[in-house]
């Protein structure tokens, strides 16, 4: 039974990681009424970021993607749904899944996630031209692998090059092709970006900036044969990668009348339009006290804090998302780790600490707004400390001689200060 105060019956669409969060934090807050946690992928939720890394390369196996075992949702009285949900009636509160069947809610949440953009041009449905997303999309990929010498990857975002590393890492011959003029364009500076591009040209994966994909051609069996650039190129290739960026799956909620913009519009509190109807996660564009303009956030942190935000909500504390956005990933055997957000950043500022590993320090208007660790784990936890609590930094201070991070957080917070992450 759930207490008077909170809803009866809390429905969710998606059971990936904002979706699985979100029943374990209910539960977590003492909430006591029925939970539903619906996913369309037949499996039990799990962690997508090892699947461009350690799933790839077969270091892990299923099981070790799993959030929790099965045994966690019986305990918890989580009941799961496998099936695809095609409507919400925001009138009835029900939501309806594709074979049929309906579930009524008193509070709906939706966790859709997002999926991977296809590329507009022709050859993009042949087989072998692929994406990465699922479970189910990497066992593909691991599949094609083992028959492939020459794979090219298109797009140099984070997906585009922890696949690149991995199949290197694997032995294949991979080639990155990027529209844009350097890696990492739209997520990391221009400092980091130069190292993880020297990590890949010293694996000897070739990468190719300012090239665009005109179209992905046949090998004359269905399968694709090679890649056609717009500098006229063509790249031979027995496995494609496309790395372009995610779509955020936002067609229910349309459908349903809810706000859409570039995600499911919620509130600071991250409600949707109608207060029945939560959006969080890769699906949610929400106000934050850091930026500007809406965001949209693909983070496990973003997935993770947003439910555990709606969880409280839920019952009976509510607040509004302002937790500080981080980030990490993985290629070769270097980890980049960001704390903050660096977008609209106008100055950088690099602390060197030994070969292969320093931080970008993002400044905008002399204000620490960001800061990219490479191999630098205790600089990305004294990162996260100072922007949490908002402990001042500016461009001079950080240039002083001796400066570190840590010792910046100690002199500043007067409290212990964590050793790494
Ligand atoms: C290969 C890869 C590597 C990544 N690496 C990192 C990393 O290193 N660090 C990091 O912070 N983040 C990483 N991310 C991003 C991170 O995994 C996502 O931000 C996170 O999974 C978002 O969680 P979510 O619950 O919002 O969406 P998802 O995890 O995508 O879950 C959404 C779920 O909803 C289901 N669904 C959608 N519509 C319906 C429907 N109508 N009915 C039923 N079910 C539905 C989907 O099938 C899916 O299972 C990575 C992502 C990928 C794909």
């Amino acid at each position: 039974m759930s207490r008077p105060e909170e809803p009866g019956h809390v429905v969710v669409i998606g059971a990936g990681q904002a979706g699985h969060q979100t029943t374990a934090s209910l539960r977590e807050s003492g909430y006591q009424g029925r939970i539903t946690l619906i996913g369309d992928e037949g499996v039990l939720p799990y962690e997508r970021p090892p699947l461009s890394k350690a799933y790839l390369k077969g270091d892990v196996d299923e099981t070790q993607l799993w959030l929790r075992p099965e045994t966690f949702y019986e305990r918890q009285s989580v009941e799961r749904v496998t099936g695809t949900v095609v409507a919400v009636d925001r009138a009835a509160r029900t939501v309806r899944l594709g074979d049929g069947a309906v579930h009524a809610y008193d509070h709906l949440v939706l966790a859709t996630g997002a999926r991977p953009r296809v590329l507009p041009v022709p050859g993009s449905d042949l087989r072998g031209v692929r994406t990465l997303r699922t479970l189910a999309d990497a066992d593909t990929l691991r599949k094609d692998l083992a028959g492939a010498a020459d794979v090219v990857v298109v797009g140099a975002g984070f997906i585009g090059l922890e696949f690149a590393a991995a199949a290197r890492e694997l032995g294949h011959r991979v080639t990155v092709v990027e529209a844009l003029g350097r890696p990492l364009a739209r997520v990391a500076s221009a400092p980091a970006a130069a190292h993880f591009t020297r990590l890949h040209e010293e694996a000897g994966n070739r990468l190719l900036v300012g090239q665009g994909v005109l179209a992905f051609h046949d090998n004359g069996d269905g399968r694709v044969g090679a890649v056609e650039l717009t500098d006229g190129r063509r790249l031979p290739a027995d496995l494609v990668l496309v790395g372009a960026g995610v779509t955020p799956c936002t067609e229910l909620a349309e459908a349903a009348g809810l706000r859409v913009a570039a995600g499911i519009v919620t509130d600071s509190r991250l409600l949707t339009s109608d207060p029945h109807i939560s959006a969080i996660g890769d699906c949610a564009v929400f106000p934050h006290p850091r930026s500007a303009t809406d965001l949209r956030i693909e983070s496990v942190q973003n997935a993770v804090d947003h439910a555990r935000l709606v969880a409280d909500r839920l019952t009976g504390a509510e607040r509004s998302y302002d937790d500080l956005p981080w980030f990490w990933s993985t290629q070769f055997s270097t980890t980049l780790q960001i704390a903050g957000l660096g977008h609209q950043h106008d100055t950088e500022l690099v602390l060197a600490t030994g070969p292969g590993a320093f931080s970008v320090l993002l400044f905008r208007e002399d204000e620490l707004v960001a800061v990219e660790s490479v191999n630098r784990p205790a600089d990305h936890m004294a990162a996260r400390r100072l922007l949490t609590a908002g402990i001042p930094l500016s461009r001079w201070e950080a240039s002083t001689e001796g400066f570190t991070l840590r010792g910046h957080l100690k002199a500043r917070s007067g409290g212990p200060v964590p050793v790494a992450a």
